[in-house]
């Protein structure tokens, strides 16, 4: 990197490094309210179009062991029994959806995170997909995946999922080095993990996807290159690079990490850039800020013709479907409706019971949230939004209705990080390093003032 850059680098670090949402929704789930009258979200599912497909996640939230970085909603146990409890709630709260919707709508794709979705024993899946099967009718060209800890994930458990129609997973490595794992208590064998990544090749899953993340204690950029080189050898169709969001107020398990080992912020964006400098070398595409995919990838295609869009469960080519949510902390989206499952077990399984609250929060947007949300979803998915194409489908004038905004985009314009002009807003490279700043600009909620506990910007 040559010193230009670096100075660049610096104005880029000056700029965005501050607390900004990741819009994976608009409005933002803290604009999401708990009053919000689980009615509205009732009236969303009898509206819908009844054959429309859907999209299903659920929530598996077991663990076995408590990585101090970890952000998630879990539940840490070495008892595999855990899980039975929680399966009996899951199917109870699948059988009340079976009823609402009606069976047999097509599930065009289906996601199991967690947690841990490995933790289940395979007579735990054997229950829970026969149960799925039996109220949706599985698209024959479904999205079938699931995120696994490699630690915790034999041979024949791959094979199982294989030939239970699972497409595409996603493996949590992280890291690799000894010293960082050690210091977040994620204990790996490299050799094991090497050995599940081939298999899951070998049995051939159309994509293969490995999260790793910057920012932990003691990552360097010299510390990188072995993550680089496990990245290289394995060549994964995805890769998501997450930044990691130090949040110990709202994470317990984060206290115990030792916060003077965290990189600091400049360390920890050359880190980022490096690796975003070798994986375009390798001739990945990136797709927002911390996903890459090779080219022929579906991500990347969608990309490029600009039908790339963010949710909750990242980026996805299928905006346009419903989504389920199932289990603890689970969030459901139908047609303007966001609602969110209660987050802590106990208050979970009270709603399933109908002793609760169905839902922690949820919201119903207007016109104007929608057309924002529309914007937002554009500007994060594809670095790129279509101003004629929104004029055409709400039949408004975007320059008279969005002025405001028009104009406070023209500061990035100067400096050379979106170009705007009648017919589209389309960020630039450098511009993507602030993408979520840009996108900010159509929060009616935010509009420059970023609420705090959000993580960094960068
Ligand atoms: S395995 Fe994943 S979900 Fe579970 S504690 Fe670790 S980071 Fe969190």
């Amino acid at each position: 990197m040559n010193g230009k850059d670096n100075e660049k680098i610096q104005r880029l670090i000056e700029r965005f490094d501050s607390p900004v949402p990741r819009y994976t929704s608009y409005p933002t789930a803290l604009e999401w309210s708990e009053e919000f009258n689980a009615e509205l979200f009732w009236k969303a599912i009898k509206s819908r179009e009844q054959k429309a497909p859907l999209s299903v996640y659920v929530h598996l939230p077991f663990c076995e062991n408590q990585c101090l970085y970890c952000g998630c909603n879990t539940v840490i146990s070495r008892r595999k029994n855990v899980i039975d409890d929680y399966m009996d709630h899951l199917l109870s709260e699948l059988a009340f959806y079976g009823e609402m919707l009606g069976k047999g709508i097509t599930v065009e794709q289906l996601h199991f995170g967690g947690g841990t979705p490995n933790f289940l024993r395979i007579e735990d899946w054997q229950k829970l997909l026969a149960s799925l099967r039996e109220i949706f009718s599985f698209s024959k060209d479904i999205e079938q995946s699931i995120e696994l800890d490699p630690m915790v994930l034999s041979p024949e458990y791959l094979e199982y999922l294989f030939k239970e129609g699972f497409n595409r997973v996603s493996f949590g490595i992280q890291d690799i080095t000894p010293k960082v794992l050690g210091s977040v208590n994620r204990p790996q064998d490299i050799e094991h993990l090497d050995a599940v990544i081939l298999h899951a090749r070998k049995l051939g899953f159309v994509s293969v996807n490995l999260d790793f993340i910057y920012g932990l204690p003691h990552q360097t950029r010299e510390s990188y290159a072995e993550n680089l080189a496990f990245i290289r050898k394995h060549r994964p169709d995805r890769l998501a690079f997450f930044s990691y969001a130090h949040v110990p107020w709202m994470k317990s398990n984060q206290k115990k990490m030792d916060e003077t080992a965290l990189p600091v912020p400049e360390e920890k964006l050359r880190i980022y850039l490096r690796v975003r400098e070798e994986l375009l070398s390798e001739g990945y595409v990136q797709i927002g800020m911390d996903h890459f995919a090779l080219p022929g990838d579906e991500l990347s295609k969608a990309l490029a013709s600009h039908a790339l869009h963010r949710n909750f469960m990242g980026y996805t080519t299928k905006p346009e479907l419903d989504l389920l949510g199932l289990g603890a902390s689970a969030i459901s989206q139908i047609n303007r409706v966001f609602a969110q499952n209660p987050v802590k077990y106990n208050r979970y399984k009270k709603a399933v019971k109908g002793e609760g609250p169905r839902f922690e929060k949820g919201y119903g947007k207007n016109d104007e949230d929608e057309m924002r949300s529309e914007i937002i979803r554009s500007i994060m998915g594809s670095f790129f939004f279509s101003i004629s194409g929104f004029e055409k489908k709400w039949n408004v004038s975007f320059k008279e209705r969005f002025a405001a905004e028009i104009s406070a985009l023209q500061e990035f314009a100067a400096d050379g990080l979106l170009i705007v002009n009648d017919d589209s807003i389309l960020l630039t490279e450098n511009g993507t390093f602030g993408v979520r700043h840009i996108a900010k600009i159509f929060d009616a909620f935010r509009n420059g003032n970023a609420k705090t506990g959000f993580s960094r910007g960068i």
